[in-house]
């Protein structure tokens, strides 16, 4: 969402330091495009590594896959519904499978596969 408002902030600003000869407008025109490109490549990374715990599919990424019937889009985007509902409500609903997530963290003995949280056995 920055980004998207970076990157074309970014050119209107170059073409404006071009037009007017100035330097100083063009090099913070460039520095917002890189900015923008840090942006994007952040929000890439992070949102493939974000998956849904039912289907494994990552809701805040880029997947052509078929939305469930279930999901509707915030200002025509998905992923921006998803993490509006993560920020506020902690939970969200997997545009994909259409299956409620609520957020918690796991209790790193119990995911040792012993559910009352003993030491395992050797
Ligand atoms: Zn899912």
């Amino acid at each position: 969402m920055v980004a998207a408002i970076l990157i074309p902030l970014s050119v209107g600003w170059m073409a404006r330091g071009v037009l007017q000869q100035s330097q100083i407008h063009v090099a913070i025109g460039f520095g917002l495009g890189v900015l923008g490109l840090v942006f994007v490549m952040l929000q890439t990374l992070v949102a493939h590594r974000v998956r849904c715990p039912l289907c494994m599919t990552p809701p805040l990424g880029m997947k052509s896959c078929q939305k469930n019937r279930k999901a509707r889009p915030l200002f025509g985007s998905y992923r921006l519904r998803v993490a509006c509902a993560v920020l506020a409500k902690d939970h969200f609903r997997c545009p994909y499978c259409g299956e409620p997530t609520l957020l918690a963290v796991r209790d790193r003995r119990a995911a040792n596969g012993n559910a009352e949280g003993l030491a395992r056995r050797s």
